[in-house]
Formats: C-alpha cells, structure tokens, sequence
C-alpha cells in the first residue's frame, strides 16, 4: 500500500480525464479527479455536444426547402433561440448528471474546485492538499483571441452557446473547424454571416479540393466568405458594432465571434515548478505513453496538443489507465484518425491529403468523383457530393479517403476502418455497394485523375 493519499489524482473531468479516471479505479486504483467547471469537460458542455444540437437544428432550414420538390407543403417557419438554447441545457445537465455517476460508480472520488500542484506529488485544491503516487494533467485548452483594439466586444465559442437572441447578422473570424461549423449553423439558423479567414483558402491541413469545394458550396448558400481578411479593430456603438479589416474596409454587424484557435489550459497550476516541461504554446511535452519529463506525472488531451479531438482524448486516457493499473503499457495511436467538419455540407476525412501523399510517396493516383446526390434531383438544390481517394501506386493501399456531402462523417467513419486495416484500392473495387446510397461512389470509382 503507497503512502500517498491516492495512487492517481487527475486534474480535469473533461474527455480524456474522466475516461482515466473511471478505467483506473475499475483496474483498483485509488482515484481522485479534480474538476474546477463542468463535468464532461469541453466537449460536453461548450464544445462537440452541443455543437452538434445547433447543427441539426440549422439543418432544417434545408429539409423545409427541399421538401417541396417531395410534394409536402410545409408552412410558415421560424426559429425559436431560447427554445433550442433551454433544451440544449437540459440535455447538458442531463450529461452532467451521467458523468458524475460514472465516476462515483467507478469509485472514483469527485473534488470540486481549481488544482494547482505545490510539489511533484501534493495537489492543492482550494486550500486541502492531496497527494498521489501518479498525477495525470487533463486540464484540455481554452479559446485565444488576438489582442486587437476592441476585442473586448467580441466573443468565442463559449458564449455563442449561451446567446440571450440571435443576432442578425454575425463575423465569424478564422478558418479552422470551428469557425466554419458556426458560420453554417448560423447561417441556417437564418442569420447573414461574413466569415474572414486571413490565408489563401480555408480548413488549412485538409485536402485542397475538400477545402475548394466547401468553400464553393458555402458561397453558393450565401454565406459571405473573405479569405485574405483580417480584423483590424472592432467598435461598439449604439447600432452595433463595426470591424475595421486590415485594408481599411469597415463591416457593420450585430455579432463578432473569434474561432482563432485554442491554447492548452496548462498556466498557473505549478507545472513548471515541478519540473513539467512545456512548448513555447505551453502543451506539455509527452512521450508515446503520454509520461511528461517527469517519469510519475503524465498529461492527455488537448494540454499536450497532439490531435485535439474528443476520441483522442478518450484513447490517450484509457491507454494511461492501461500503463498504469493494468500492467499493459499502451502508446495511444495517432495514424489514420478519422474526422468531421460539421459544416453543412459537413467534411468527412481520414488519413493522408493529397499533397501530404505526393510528399511521401513516389508515385500516387488520385480518384475522384463530383455529382449531384439522388434526393436533389427533385429538391433541385444545386448542391454537389465530393468524394476522393488517394492511393499508393506501388502497394495500391488507400491512403487517403475524403468527401464533402451528407453524411461524411457517418460514411467515413466506416471506410476509417478500412483504411486503418490497411485496405487496397482493389479490395474497395471487390466491395459491392448498397444501392442508391452516395457511400456507394467510393467502391465504384474506377477512372484515375489525370
Ligand atoms: P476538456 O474536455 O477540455 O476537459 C478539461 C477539463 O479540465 C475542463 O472541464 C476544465 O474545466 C478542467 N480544468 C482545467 N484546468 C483545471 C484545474 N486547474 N483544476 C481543475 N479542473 C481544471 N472534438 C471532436 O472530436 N468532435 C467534435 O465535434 C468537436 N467539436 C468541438 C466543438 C467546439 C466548439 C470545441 C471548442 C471543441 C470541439 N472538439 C470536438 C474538441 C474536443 O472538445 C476536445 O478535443 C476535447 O474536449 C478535449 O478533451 P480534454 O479531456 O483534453 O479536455
Ligand atoms: P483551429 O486551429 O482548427 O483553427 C484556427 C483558425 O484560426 C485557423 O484558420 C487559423 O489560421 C486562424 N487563426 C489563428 N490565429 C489567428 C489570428 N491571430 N488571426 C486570425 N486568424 C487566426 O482552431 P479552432 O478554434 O477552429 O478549433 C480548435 C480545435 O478544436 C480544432 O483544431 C480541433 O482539433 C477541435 N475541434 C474539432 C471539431 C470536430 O472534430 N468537428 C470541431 C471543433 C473543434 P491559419 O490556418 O492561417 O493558422
């Protein structure tokens, strides 16, 4: 038996801390996990949760407008904000709820409040020490803003999820997921949205046809897409506000949300004092088994900044929990991670772009097809399917698999495990497709790009 108060005290109930905590205790750890906000952490309650909620409700604006060309008539329509925003909450709460009792079933112990380690095994938490033999930082990441004049007036994703009303018109700055999933929830919640991206293209790191193609789809829904603009100064005043972009254009709109990235949660809470090292961003640096430069305190999730997506998270800590307390040292695996934008249309991707293949491989073929899907022949909404594939010449393995329509994230969530297996492009070829779906295209394309 350790002396210590706990043989694991994990600092943040979010994805990947809770997934530690619950699987340690159940391998017979003593735990205790320290949560300072919300059980569930970001992606239950700011981030993929309720981000996807707001998504499906944006998506009936197309359901009633293609529901025409189907016969149906559908009526005078309308949003009510505080209605999707209280409902939202209460399946918040009811997640809140379902977290708190995974824990405490497991065994592990809850502690409210903020965590700062005052040494390499004590924890404080508002004014109690604990000790642990293993600590586990888990603290994830928090929104960064640029300091420009006026940023006070501006928001981040955090507050966008509790709105008093929504705005007529938004700006949405930035390029990454989440400012392209709120410019298109906003957007089919009815709102006039400008989105500035400060490079060439958006969705920078995904494949350059998935990020063209998006763009052209958002564009044709009237979405105002500005690339090479930036904010230079923002201005509130009785009518609203007023960004003034770089090149001296002045925007007037009701709403400015920053989507500029995040920045891990790691300041202040005495890692550095006990010897935690971290990059110039402050993630903590990490080996494969997620053990900081400190052999007994290891770090998962978004405060190491490795993939930052709730999966991620989760398998990072089941893999500490399985070093740790169940004698099976694990290294989480970060190849072939599947993902989705939930942008309408969403973006589903999974293994190399394009580019990242001609990088890396000597010679490739690239397969892709554009169409119009089945239900828009009589919706009449001009809206395409993408779908592509990069492939290994030599091994003829699959490298890449994208697509850009309905569904991609459920589509390529299944070809995920066929890339992961290490499928060949003449195995996709032998699958026989289920007919009329859109997933079918990616078992049936046989014409290589030129
Ligand atoms: P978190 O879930 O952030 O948990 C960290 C916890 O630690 C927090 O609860 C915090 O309060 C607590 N904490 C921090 N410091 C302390 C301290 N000192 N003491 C006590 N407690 C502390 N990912 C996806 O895979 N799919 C998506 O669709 C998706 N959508 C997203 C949408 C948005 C708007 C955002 C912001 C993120 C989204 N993500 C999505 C990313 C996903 O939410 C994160 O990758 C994931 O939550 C990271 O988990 P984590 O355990 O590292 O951190
Ligand atoms: P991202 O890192 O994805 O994107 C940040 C965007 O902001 C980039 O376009 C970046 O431009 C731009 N940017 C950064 N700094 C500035 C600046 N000073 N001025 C102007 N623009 C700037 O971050 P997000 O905030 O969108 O999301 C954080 C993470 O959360 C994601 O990376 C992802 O891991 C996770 N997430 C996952 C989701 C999902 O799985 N569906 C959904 C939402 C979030 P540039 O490209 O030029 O650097």
């Amino acid at each position: 038996m350790s002396t210590y108060d706990y043989d694991l005290f994990v600092i943040g109930a979010g994805s990947g801390g809770v997934r530690a905590s619950r699987m340690s205790a159940a391998y017979g750890a003593r735990v205790a996990v320290v949560e300072e906000r919300y059980l569930g952490g970001t992606c239950v309650n700011v981030g993929c949760i309720p981000k996807k909620l707001f998504v499906y409700a944006a998506e009936f604006r197309d359901h009633f407008e293609d529901a025409a060309g189907f016969g149906w008539s559908v009526g005078q329509r309308s949003v009510d904000w505080p209605t999707l925003v209280a409902n939202k909450n209460v399946e918040i709460e009811r997640l809140n709820g379902i977290y708190r009792n995974l824990l405490s079933n497991a065994g592990a112990e809850i502690i409210e409040g903020r965590a700062r380690l005052v040494d390499p095994h004590t924890v404080a938490v508002d004014g109690h020490s604990y000790t642990a033999e293993y600590i586990l930082v888990a603290t994830g990441s928090w929104p960064y803003l640029p300091q420009i004049p006026g940023i006070e007036h501006a928001i981040s994703s955090n507050e966008a999820f509790y709105l008093d009303r929504l705005p007529q018109r938004v700006i949405i700055v930035g390029g990454g997921y989440i400012a392209v999933e709120f410019a298109t929830i906003f957007h089919g919640l009815g709102v006039e949205v400008t989105e500035l991206y400060r490079g060439e293209l958006f969705l920078r790191g995904f494949d350059t046809d998935v990020r063209s193609v998006l763009a052209e789809e958002m564009r044709k829904r009237e979405v105002d897409l500005r690339f090479k603009a930036d904010i230079a100064r923002i201005d509130k005043h009785d009518g609203g506000l007023t960004a003034t972009l770089g090149d001296g254009t002045r925007l007037d709109t009701d709403l400015i949300m920053y989507a500029t990235g995040r920045l891990p949660n790691t300041h202040n809470i005495g890692l550095e004092a006990a010897g935690v090292e971290m990059n110039d961003i402050g993630a903590v640096t990490v080996d494969a088994y997620s053990r900081s430069t400190v052999p007994h305190i290891f770090a998962i999730g978004d405060c190491t900044d490795r993939l930052n997506l709730t999966p991620m998270a989760i398998a990072e800590g089941q893999a500490v929990a399985e070093t740790l307390f169940h004698d099976r040292p694990t290294q989480p695996d970060h190849t072939n991670v599947a993902t989705a934008v939930f942008s309408h249309p969403p973006i589903g991707t999974v293994g190399l772009t394009e580019d990242e293949a001609r990088q890396r491989y000597p010679a490739i073929d690239v397969y892709t097809s554009s169409f119009r899907p089945l239900k828009h022949t009589l919706s009449g909404r001009a809206e395409k399917t993408f779908m592509k594939l990069v492939v290994d010449q030599a091994s003829d393995r699959v490298l890449g698999c994208h697509m850009v329509g309905p569904e991609a994230g459920e589509i390529i969530q299944g070809f995920s495990v066929a890339v992961k297996c290490g499928a060949t492009k003449a195995q996709f070829d032998a699958t026989i497709g289920i007919h009329p779906t859109a997933a079918e295209e990616f078992v049936t394309m046989r014409t290589k790009r030129e």
